[in-house]
C-alpha cells in the first residue's frame, strides 16, 4: 500500500490511496492543470486512477473535482450534503450569471455542467454514500466518519485495502476530536492527521477575529495540541506512518507541529515514522517502487 499526498494545506488537498490493484483518488482541491501536473510528478497516469472521493465541498478539497472526474471519467464518491451542496451552488450561479458563465466556476465540484453545456459535456457518475454503511470498491472498503466542520455533511475515512488488511485514517477539516470520533481510527497502518495551527499563532496572528474564531471553533479546523491527544490515542505499535497535514502557511511551521506532535508521543509505543505533507509539491508514503535489475 502506498499515499501520494499531492499536496496539502488550504490552497489545495489531494491524496491518491493505492494497493497493488487499485487506485483512488481522495479530494482533489488542486485546479486540473495542477493537479495532473501532480498526479504526472508521482507517476501515477490519470486514467489508472478509479474513483474520486470528495470529502467536502470546501474549494481546497473540490477545485479540480468537476473537471477531472469529467475529464478522466472518474466516479465520484460523496455525501448526499456534499452532493446537494454542488447543486445549491449550481442554482445559485445560475440565478446570478444566466447564460454561458461557467467558464467562471471556482468552487463547486461541477458534477453536472450547466444545462446549456450539457449536450456536448460529459456527465460524471456520482454514487452518494453515508456513514452507516462501508463503500466497497474493489480493493478498498472504505468507512466515512462524520467530521465536525462548517460544511454540509463533511467526512473522514479509513480504508481498508481488502487484499492485505492494510487501514489508511484520513482525518482533516475537523473542527475538535471525542472519543467517538477518534475510536474509528484504531489499530490503523498508517494515519493522515490534520495539525492546522498553533495555538498560539493563531491566537496572535494576523487573521480577523471571526476567522480566528471559526478556525480555532468545534467545526474548524485541529490544532497541534489536539492533533497530539488524537494522534496519541491513535499511536499503537501497529502505526507505521503518521503524516501530519493541512497545515496553515500563516499560523503553523512544519518544524513546530513536528516538535509538538514529537512531544504528544513521547512514551507512547508508536516507532514508526512521522513527517508533515507540504503544501507545494507531493511526497509518496509506503514502499518504494520494485526496482528490477534487468539483468
Ligand atoms: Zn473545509
Ligand atoms: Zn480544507
Amino acid at each position: 500500500m502506498r499515499i501520494h499526498i499531492l499536496g496539502s494545506g488550504s490552497e489545495g488537498n489531494a491524496l491518491v490511496i493505492e494497493s497493488d490493484r487499485q487506485r483512488v483518488m481522495v479530494d482533489a482541491g488542486f485546479g486540473i492543470r495542477e493537479l495532473s501536473r501532480r498526479l504526472q510528478l508521482v507517476d501515477v497516469a490519470p486514467d489508472t486512477v478509479t474513483g474520486l472521493i470528495v470529502t467536502h465541498e470546501h474549494q481546497d478539497h473540490v477545485r479540480g473535482a468537476g473537471a477531472a472526474a469529467r475529464k478522466y471519467r472518474w466516479p465520484v464518491y460523496a455525501t448526499a450534503g456534499t452532493v446537494r451542496s454542488d447543486s445549491a451552488k449550481r442554482d445559485e450561479r445560475r440565478a446570478m450569471a444566466p447564460g454561458p458563465a461557467e467558464g467562471s466556476l471556482p468552487v463547486s465540484l461541477a458534477i453536472e455542467p450547466p444545462a446549456a453545456k450539457r449536450s456536448t459535456k460529459r456527465r460524471v457518475a456520482k454514487h452518494v454514500v453515508d456513514t452507516h454503511t462501508e463503500v466497497l470498491l474493489d480493493d478498498f472498503a472504505i468507512r466515512f466518519i462524520k467530521a465536525p466542520h462548517d460544511a454540509r455533511e463533511p467526512v473522514s475515512l479509513v480504508a481498508t485495502v481488502r487484499s492485505t488488511g492494510e487501514r489508511i485514517g484520513i482525518a482533516y477539516d475537523v473542527g475538535h476530536i471525542s472519543e467517538r470520533f477518534i475510536r474509528h481510527f484504531g489499530d490503523l497502518d498508517v494515519l493522515i492527521l490534520e495539525s492546522n495551527h498553533d495555538e498560539r499563532m493563531l491566537a496572535t496572528g494576523p487573521y480577523p477575529w471571526p476567522l480566528k474564531q471559526r478556525v480555532a471553533g468545534p467545526n474548524g479546523h485541529l490544532g497541534n495540541a489536539e492533533a497530539g491527544i488524537m494522534a496519541r490515542a491513535c499511536a499503537h505499535g501497529r502505526l507505521r506512518h503518521l503524516v501530519l497535514c493541512h497545515l496553515s502557511q500563516v499560523n503553523n511551521r512544519p518544524e513546530i507541529a513536528l516538535k509538538a506532535m514529537r512531544g504528544a508521543l513521547r512514551g507512547s509505543a508508536f516507532r514508526g515514522t512521522l513527517m508533515a505533507a507540504p503544501q507545494d509539491r507531493p511526497i509518496t508514503i509506503g514502499p518504494p517502487d520494485q526496482i528490477e535489475l534487468g539483468l
